[in-house]
C-alpha cells in the first residue's frame, strides 16, 4: 500500500488535540511526555497517522466498528448523494434509505420484523430494555420488569447501560446503578466456576434458570446476552448453552435480547453472531459493524410479536412506545449502511471471513504451541483472543501490564494495532483481542501473527 501523498505536518493540530481534546479511556498525565495518536488517512486495513508511519489496523478502527475497510468510496458518494437530497426529518416521520435498509436488513435475520433506528450501541440497548419494561407495566401490572446480563458481557456507556455491564473496570465509580439489572454467570469453560465438568454449557445455561427462580419468574422480564462476548474476554459460548437458554427463556416467558454491537454484520462469518448457533431471539441490537464508521447508526430490531405490543391494542391508544432519537432520524446512517451491506454481499466478505477466521485459529493455536505466557486461544471468524498467563496450569492471569506490553510492542516494532480486553471480575483484563477488517487476506493474517509472535518473545525476555 502506498503511503497517501498529502500527509502533512501535523504540529499545530497534535497541539490543539492535546491543549482541548478529553480522549476516550485514556489517563491524560501520560500526554504529558507523549502525543496522542491520531490517525490521519486509511485504506483497506491500513491507516496512516500523523507522523505518516502505515501501520496494520487488526482491530477494525480499534473497536471492532470497519467491518469493510477504510476508503471506500462508494459509501462515501451514496452518504453525500443522499445528504444532499434530504439529510435529516426526525420525529415520527420515515425516510427512503430508512426503509429501504430495513428491508434488506430483515431479509438478513429470518423470524425478525421491525427495525428502531438510533445512534450508538448503548441508545440501541437501553431501547430494547424500555421494550421489556413497558411490556411488564401493559401486560404484568409492572412486575415482570427485571432484566438479567451476564458477567463480563459489555452493553454500553450510560448509567442504565452499564447498570446492565459485567465489566467491571468500565462499571466501578459510576454507581448508584439503575435498579432491576441483575447478573448471571458467565460462560467461559477455559475458567469454569464449577470445576471440570462435562457440560459446562448446560450448567452455564442453566445458572441463568437459577438466577429466576431466585428472583422469581414472574419478575423477571428480558435476558441480554452477546453471542460471543467481545470486550470481556472473547468469550465462545460452549456446546449446549444456547439451546438451553432458549429453553429457559421460553418456559419462564423472558423476552431473549441479542447484542450483535460487535458480532453483527458479518464479524463472526455469518450475517449475526446469533444464527452461528441457531438461536431465536425477540430483540437483537447492533451499531458498529452495521456502517462500519462511516456514519453513526444503531438498530434495535424485533419480531412482530414484540411489536405487536405496542400497537395491537385499540383500546389502550397510549401504549405505543413513548420514545425518539432526534438523530435516529438523520439518513446518513442507514445510506451508508446500505452500501455497507451490498459491499459485504457482493465481496462475499462473510465467506472470507470464515476462511481467515480458521486460518488465523489455527496460526494462534501454532503460537500457543509456541509461547508459555498462551493459556487459551479462541475466536469465531474473525473476532479472536489469546488469554495471557502467568502459569498454564494455575491460569493465573498475567498481570495487565503485560498485555498492554504486547500490545505496545506489537504498534512500536511492528506498527500493527491489536488490542486487550478489559478487566472483568477483577483482573481478566489479560486477552489480547483481534477484529481485523473482514477484507483480511491471508499475508495480513500472517503479518499480525509475526508481530505478535515477536512482542510475546521481547515481551518475556525483558
Ligand atoms: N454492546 C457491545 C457488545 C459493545 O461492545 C459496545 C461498545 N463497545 C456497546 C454495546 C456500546 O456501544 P456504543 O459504544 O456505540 O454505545
Amino acid at each position: 500500500m502506498n503511503k497517501p501523498t498529502n500527509i502533512n505536518d501535523y504540529t499545530s493540530v497534535v497541539e490543539a488535540d492535546k491543549a482541548h481534546i478529553w480522549h476516550h479511556l485514556s489517563q491524560h498525565k501520560k500526554f504529558e511526555t507523549v502525543d496522542p495518536l491520531m490517525i490521519i488517512e486509511g485504506k483497506g486495513l491500513r491507516v496512516w497517522n500523523q507522523a505518516g508511519r502505515e501501520h496494520l489496523d487488526a482491530v477494525s478502527g480499534g473497536v471492532w466498528t470497519v467491518n469493510v475497510g477504510y476508503g471506500r468510496e462508494t459509501i462515501a458518494d451514496a452518504v453525500r448523494d443522499q445528504l444532499v437530497k434530504m439529510n435529516f426529518f426526525g420525529g415520527t416521520t420515515g425516510s427512503i434509505p430508512g426503509a429501504t435498509f430495513a428491508e434488506m436488513l430483515i431479509d438478513k435475520m429470518p423470524g425478525m420484523s421491525r427495525v428502531y433506528y438510533s445512534n450508538s450501541g448503548s441508545e440501541a440497548n437501553e431501547k430494547a430494555y424500555k421494550f421489556v419494561r413497558q411490556i411488564a407495566h401493559q401486560k404484568y401490572g409492572g412486575k415482570k420488569h427485571k432484566i438479567l446480563y451476564r458477567e463480563r458481557d459489555y452493553h454500553g456507556t450510560t448509567i442504565t447501560a452499564l447498570s446492565s455491564g459485567g465489566q467491571d473496570e468500565r462499571r466501578d465509580l459510576y454507581g448508584p446503578y439503575t435498579p432491576g439489572f441483575i447478573p448471571v454467570p458467565h460462560c467461559l469453560e477455559y475458567r469454569s466456576q464449577w470445576g471440570d465438568v462435562d457440560d459446562y454449557g448446560i450448567r452455564a445455561a442453566s445458572a441463568i434458570e437459577e438466577v429466576i427462580l431466585r428472583e422469581g419468574a414472574d419478575t423477571v422480564g428480558g435476558l441480554i446476552l452477546e453471542p460471543v462476548t467481545a470486550g470481556g474476554g472473547v468469550i465462545v459460548p460452549p456446546q449446549g448453552y444456547w439451546d438451553r437458554v432458549q429453553e429457559i427463556c421460553k418456559k419462564y416467558d423472558v423476552l431473549l435480547i441479542i447484542d450483535e454491537v460487535v458480532c453483527g454484520m458479518g464479524r463472526t462469518g455469518t450475517w449475526f453472531g446469533y444464527q452461528q448457533y441457531g438461536v431465536k431471539p425477540d430483540i437483537v441490537t447492533m451499531a458498529k459493524g452495521v456502517a462500519s464508521g462511516y456514519a453513526a447508526i444503531s438498530c434495535t430490531v424485533t419480531t412482530e410479536e414484540v411489536f405487536n405490543e405496542f400497537k395491537s391494542n385499540a383500546d389502550e391508544p397510549l401504549n405505543y412506545f413513548r420514545d425518539i432519537s432526534t438523530f435516529g432520524g438523520c439518513t446518513a446512517g442507514p445510506a451508508a449502511a446500505i452500501e455497507n451491506m451490498r459491499i459485504l454481499e457482493d465481496e462475499n466478505l462473510l465467506e472470507n471471513t470464515t476462511k481467515m477466521g480458521e486460518y488465523m485459529l489455527e496460526q494462534l493455536e501454532v503460537l500457543k504451541g509456541k509461547h508459555q505466557l498462551i493459556g487459551d486461544v479462541r475466536g469465531k471468524g474473525l473476532f479472536l483472543g489469546a488469554e495471557l498467563v502467568t502459569d498454564r496450569d494455575t491460569k493465573e492471569p498475567v498481570p495487565e501490564s503485560v498485555a498492554q506490553a504486547v500490545v505496545a510492542d506489537c504498534m512500536k516494532e511492528n506498527a500493527v494495532i491489536i488490542g486487550a480486553t478489559n478487566r472483568s471480575l477483577k483482573g481478566f483484563n489479560n486477552t489480547l483481542c483481534f477484529s481485523p477488517a473482514l477484507i483480511a487476506s491471508k499475508s495480513d493474517i500472517d503479518e499480525i501473527i509475526h508481530a505478535v509472535d515477536g512482542a510475546l518473545t521481547r515481551v518475556v525476555g525483558a
